[in-house]
């Protein structure tokens, strides 16, 4: 894995007058953890819906593996190998852990393999294995209904894996979770970084300090410092924007 995954220049996004993102440069190398974190509106999730062409910024450039997402749609960029995780899962509740995943990795099969009895075993295979990736084992034939949120969230992490994405997108994976279950996520995205890039926004300290490496801080739609979490906990600036937003609560 070498070069830049992601590479963001100058990006604005106008929402009638009013700046979400405000020339904003940010870039990350293929196979890094980078999380990102900022008061609220901020433009975090205003900046993942940019990266997913879900809202087209009003100025400036995003370079995914080298290749400009100017005006492509948000199924093609996700084909090309964005997978996004939403703040609430979206997991089929009436299906086992087990259907779940094994929808996913049916879906990716194409014509020619489904005519191969040797495909299946492989594919079994790779349920387990993302059966164990995820920590969920012994619930693989629960309903998801019956799995506690924080298993959800690992239950849909595993789903978007399986999908083999070139960037992963996580969108504030452990709010309202148990500590426990803020751990199990965080040992977790730990495990996926050692082969995938990922982008994790989130608003838990405690949570960001288990598993940060190097740490961009947003304020008022551009970036405001980035470094390892001693440097931006001990940075003014930061320091600042965050004990202003308490006082406003
Ligand atoms: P964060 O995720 O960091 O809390 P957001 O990206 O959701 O911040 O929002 C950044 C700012 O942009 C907020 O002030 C929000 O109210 C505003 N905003 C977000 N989406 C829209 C929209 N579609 N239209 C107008 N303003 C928006
Ligand atoms: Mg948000």
């Amino acid at each position: 894995m070498e070069g830049k995954v992601l590479e963001i220049e100058d990006l604005t996004v106008n929402f009638d007058g009013f700046k979400a993102l405000n020339n904003l440069n940010f870039s990350m190398d293929t196979g890094e953890l980078r999380v990102i974190i900022g008061p609220n509106g901020a433009g975090k999730t205003t900046f993942l819906d940019v990266i997913t062409g879900k809202v087209q910024p009003t100025e400036g450039r995003v370079i995914f593996k080298g290749r400009n997402l100017r005006r492509t749609p948000e199924y093609q960029i996700a084909r090309m190998g964005i997978g996004r995780k939403f703040q609430t899962p979206r997991v089929y509740l009436n299906l086992t852990v087990r259907e779940n995943l094994d929808l996913i990795c049916n879906k990716k099969k194409n014509v020619f393999s489904t005519l191969f009895a040797g495909s299946v075993p492989e594919e079994k295979r790779n349920v387990l294995s993302l059966l164990e990736t995820i920590g969920l084992e012994a619930k693989a034939d629960l309903q998801a209904a019956f799995l506690a949120h924080g298993e959800k969230q690992r239950l849909e992490i595993g789903m978007l894996v399986a999908q083999s994405p070139d960037l992963l997108l996580v969108d504030e994976p452990v709010a309202g979770l148990t500590d426990e279950e803020t751990e199990n996520v965080g040992s977790l995205l730990l495990a996926l970084a050692a082969s995938h890039s990922i982008i994790v926004i989130e608003h838990d300290m405690e949570f960001v300090r288990q598993i940060a490496r190097k740490v961009t801080v947003l304020h008022q739609g551009s970036v405001l410092c980035e470094g390892n979490m001693d440097e931006v906990q001990n940075d003014p600036r930061v320091i600042e924007v965050y004990l202003g937003q308490q006082e406003e609560e």
